[in-house]
């Protein structure tokens, strides 16, 4: 650190993303729940005829086509609908615009909420999850803080019914609910149709899973036309130029491509349930199965042992060295050969066990 950091940044605890290798490796990698298929053969067009002089101008600071074409096709207005460069940014903007004190989530969740309470340096408000790893609503009825709630939740995969999410939102009609779909696509239930009813209800997704564009950067996330211009004033103040030519082709492209999407979310629905059933007949156990990874007790060795024995076959998963967290492991749905290799490991590793 040099003498030069602000005293308040040194403090902050940043997020670790999963190991990412680069280069040709033989790694099979399923830690970062990236999709197994490419995008749409829609953006690789798009790339293979793109006039490089584009890249002269600035990109459209409103992306505009992208936004249009992104609230039609979830039924919204281009009013209510935000895009970011990938949600972690407008997760960001969100809680700069509405969490000046405060935000409440689960202990187990996705970790860059906590990172965002330190980088706005206000205080965390964590709710236990159940004994069963579920959300209980009923826990989260005296928060005054606004309330982010990944659904499914990772690393857990487990939904929450919109029913509860409805709970939520009547518990306190002041206070905001943040729903971030990343992992909805691959069996959950949107929140999107409750913002008809509700205004203090913001529904944030990402591309980087369903739409397989991680590495493109695009988030979004759909509320009241106040609250998106809010979002906006501080995106403004920030960082205008927020999503880059390409990302905005080519996204659009992809929402334009609705059955390829449709059939790749299904045929990573179908690998996960194949892979689900082998697991189970392993003697493993798992808790929800609503996302694009499986979060995988292995029962007769320790999650970190499993862990590393499969490092040392060359498949990489990931693993939480946090309470109520170290029996498992999060695996993320691979192609199907992957997932073959991945299942002959485990069942090599369980039967030499500890
Ligand atoms: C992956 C993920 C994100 C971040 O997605 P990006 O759009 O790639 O920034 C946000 N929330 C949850 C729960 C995620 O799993």
């Amino acid at each position: 650190m040099s003498r030069f950091f602000s005293e308040r940044m040194a403090n902050v605890v940043p997020y670790v993303p999963g190991e990412q290798p680069q280069g040709i490796t033989n790694l099979i990698k399923l830690n970062t729940n990236e999709n197994p298929f490419p995008p749409s053969p829609k953006v690789e067009k798009i790339l293979k005829d793109f006039n490089t002089d584009t890249l002269r101008r600035y990109n459209d600071p409103t992306a505009k086509k992208l936004i249009d074409t992104l609230s039609s096709s979830y039924g919204m207005t281009s009013d209510r609908t935000f895009v970011g460069n990938g949600s972690d940014e407008v997760l960001a903007l969100i809680f700069q615009a509405f969490c000046p004190s405060g935000a409440t989530f689960a202990d187990i969740t996705y970790g860059f909420y906590s990172v965002l309470c330190g980088l706005n340096n206000i205080k965390q408000d964590i709710i236990p999850l159940a004994e069963d790893y579920s959300i209980n609503v009923a826990d989260y009825k005296d928060s005054n803080y606004p309330v982010f709630i990944a659904n499914p939740n990772a690393p857990t995969g487990i939904s929450l019914p919109l029913e509860k999410i409805e709970e939520l939102l009547l518990q306190n009609t002041d206070r905001l609910v943040i729903v971030d779909e990343a992992y909805v696509d691959f069996g959950g239930v949107s929140s999107v149709s409750l913002l008809s009813k509700y205004d203090n209800l913001i529904v944030v997704g990402t591309f980087s899973k369903s739409r397989s564009l991680a590495g493109a950067r695009l988030g979004y996330a759909f509320s009241s036309k106040e609250i998106i211009a809010d979002i906006n004033c501080v995106k403004f103040a920030f960082h205008p130029y927020n999503v880059n030519t390409l990302t905005q082709l080519i996204a659009t492209a992809a929402v334009e491509d609705d059955q390829y999407f449709k059939n790749s979310c299904k045929d990573v629905m179908d690998i996960r349930k194949d892979a689900e059933n082998r697991l189970l007949a392993l003697g493993c156990s798992m808790l929800g199965t609503d996302a694009n990874f499986l979060f995988v007790n292995p029962v007769s060795v320790s999650g970190e042992g499993y862990y590393k024995d499969l490092r040392d076959k060359n498949i990489i998963v990931r693993y939480f060295d946090k309470d109520r967290l170290r029996d498992f492991v999060r695996v993320t749905i691979g192609t199907k050969l992957e997932m073959d290799a991945f299942i002959t490991a485990t069942e090599e590793i369980l039967n030499k066990g500890e």
